[in-house]
């Protein structure tokens, strides 16, 4: 049994649906305080709607790929939850360009968001998660990149292996405020429909909830594939039988 979070102030990017929202549930589930962030305000609005019956949850708008919004986002996480113990930085987009075709804005656009708007996320909340003593951040990276490839997602593999080479170096730098900085990775996920595929996948956004306890502070600088064995056979015989 791990010590209960309930209570918890959470900072969820890119939870207006997906595998964000997923863990916003997970969170709010368990009693955390979640504010949840994206760009489209419909759908922050109907996530927080679906959050707020299983627990505390409110939104705000920002675009992670930008300092000011990312300085924004911390300073309403700082002023309606009273502090941040725990950021997971999701946001991310996967538009696919093949390399002989990718233009300046495919690459800046990808990066910008995914790798970019990890280390400017992370940057913005530094303050209130060394004052929480306990901080937590929490990266969804992918299985893509860091340990597969896939035509059309060059640029994608290199933002999410890119986030953990910045992720290695920042728990270094910030474990002496008692911040931990791990990532989850993900396989494929269909993440259309997230309430009808059940509690197995919710099971997987469990590990960013596992990642935030008391328990795992001696955890940092780590990664868990979280991809129901995708990745594990190393060729098709292996499958046979
Ligand atoms: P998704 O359903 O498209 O959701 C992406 C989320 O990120 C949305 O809430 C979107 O919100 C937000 N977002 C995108 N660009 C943003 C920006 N510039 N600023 C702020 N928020 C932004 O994608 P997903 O599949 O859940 O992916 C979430 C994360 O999981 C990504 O980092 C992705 O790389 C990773 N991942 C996904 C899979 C998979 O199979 N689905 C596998 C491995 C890893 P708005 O549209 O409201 O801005």
């Amino acid at each position: 049994m791990f010590t209960s979070i309930a209570g918890r102030a959470v900072v969820v990017t890119g939870a207006t649906r997906g595998i964000g929202k997923g863990i916003a549930r997970v969170f709010a589930g368990a009693g955390a305080r979640v504010l949840i962030t994206g760009r489209d305000e419909d759908a922050a609005k109907a996530t927080v709607a679906e959050l707020s019956g299983g627990g505390e949850a409110s939104y705000v708008l920002g675009d992670v790929s930008r300092r000011d919004d990312c300085a924004r986002i911390a300073a309403t996480a700082a002023g309606r939850l009273g502090g941040i113990d725990v950021l997971c930085a999701n946001a991310g987009i996967f538009p696919a360009a093949p390399l002989a075709e990718m233009t300046d804005e495919n690459i800046d656009e990808v990066l910008g968001t995914n790798l970019r708007g990890t280390i400017l996320s992370v940057q913005a909340c530094l303050p209130a998660l060394a004052a929480s003593g306990h901080g937590r951040v929490i990266l969804t990276s992918s299985i893509t990149g860091p340990i597969t490839g896939f035509p059309g997602w060059s640029h994608y593999g290199a933002s999410k292996a890119g986030q953990l080479g910045f992720l290695r170096t920042a728990a270094i730098e910030l474990a002496a405020s008692g911040i931990t900085v791990n990532a989850v990775l993900p396989g494929n996920i269909i993440t259309e429909g997230l309430a009808d595929l059940g509690e197995d996948y919710m099971a997987g956004m469990a590990a960013a909830l596992f990642l935030a306890t008391d328990e795992a502070g001696y955890i940092t600088g780590q990664t868990i594939v979280v991809d129901g064995g995708q990745v594990l056979p190393e060729s098709l015989a292996a499958l046979d039988g």
